[in-house]
């Protein structure tokens, strides 16, 4: 068998176009774009190169997209104030403070301190609240681009057979959320995982988080199974690999996203989708359908 490879680049490009033209609609209907806040703290190359491209996206789908800057020695108490003042903004829908923070910051209170309903990266306790107890709110991006990566190649998802393998807070924990939501079978694995290759190989769907290069192995995988890869991983020579051994995992698979241009494109497309529901919400206006 040879895989379909799914393209995340072009759902993502589709869904771009598909919120531009909403984002357009929401301007001249509320008098004003929809506004994302992005907040870089500290010079992180790779943080400064995601933050850019978000930044270009959002005014590419007509929103207002900001970005604050504050030094890697910004205090805690600065970032709080700095967040507060976004809260506060009417002209601001979404606030994302681009992860990780220096290590003096604590992220789980930097995040506490956003307003649910601007919380468009969806990693606010109440907005994984909602998630879990299937009440509206903001999911995180990732996983959201994931799981429309899913229906889009399968279809109705009800029944299958889902392994997530990692449970961080931001990947694996609302992406198994998400696929109960759609009636999978969940089993989430991790690094204490007995027999991992014996977990993956009943899976229909295969969503690895991990960030270890190439260690899910094709052998593993059922015949058939379609193989989400969350993972980027930079090897010794510069080039990124996902953390699914992608040469042999396509021989064995229905159809698996390549590392790059699988679900990182999404990641971004996703963002922007949750920054225009924020809006809409805020506004008090519908948000659009099937978005
Ligand atoms: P974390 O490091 O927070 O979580 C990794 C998870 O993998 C943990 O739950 C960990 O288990 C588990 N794990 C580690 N080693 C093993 C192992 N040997 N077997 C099974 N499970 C293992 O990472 P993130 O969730 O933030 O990200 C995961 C990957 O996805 C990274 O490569 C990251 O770069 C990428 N990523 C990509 C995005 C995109 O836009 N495409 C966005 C976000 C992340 P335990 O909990 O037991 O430690």
């Amino acid at each position: 068998m040879t895989a379909r490879i799914i393209d995340g680049r072009a759902r993502a490009a589709a869904l771009r176009e598909q919120v531009g033209t909403h984002a357009r609609a929401f301007a001249a209907a509320a008098g004003r774009p929809a506004g994302l806040a992005v907040v870089l703290v500290g010079e992180d190359a790779a943080s400064a190169v995601y933050v850019r491209s978000k930044e270009r996206a959002t005014e590419a789908a007509g929103m207002r997209g900001q970005v604050h800057r504050l030094p890697a020695d910004a205090t805690q108490g600065s970032l709080l104030e700095l967040v507060e003042r976004l809260n506060a903004d009417a002209g601001v829908d979404g606030i994302l403070v681009q992860l990780p923070l220096p290590p003096h910051m604590d992220a789980d209170a930097v995040i506490a301190a956003i307003d649910p309903d601007k919380d468009v990266d969806g990693f606010h306790p109440v907005n994984a609240g909602r998630l879990a107890t299937g009440l509206p709110g903001f999911v995180p991006c990732t996983p959201l681009g994931c799981l429309m990566l899913l229906r889009e190649e399968l279809g109705d998802l009800s029944g299958l057979d889902a392994v997530v393998i990692g449970r961080s807070n931001i990947v694996g924990k609302p992406m198994a959320q998400l696929l109960i939501g759609d009636s999978c079978t969940v089993t989430v694995a991790h690094s204490r995982t007995r027999d991992l290759g014996q977990v993956v190989a009943r899976a229909d769907i295969v969503v690895a988080a991990v960030g270890r290069a190439r260690m899910i192995r094709g052998e593993w995988l059922k015949p058939g199974a379609t193989v989400i890869d969350v993972g980027i991983n930079r090897l010794p020579d510069g080039s990124l690999a996902g953390d699914v051994d992608f040469a042999s995992a396509a021989q064995v698979a229905r159809a698996i996203t390549p590392v790059p241009g699988g679900v990182g494109p999404m990641t971004i497309a996703c963002l922007l989708r949750n920054a225009l529901m924020a809006a809409h919400r805020r506004e008090g206006m519908t948000p659009p359908a099937g978005l």
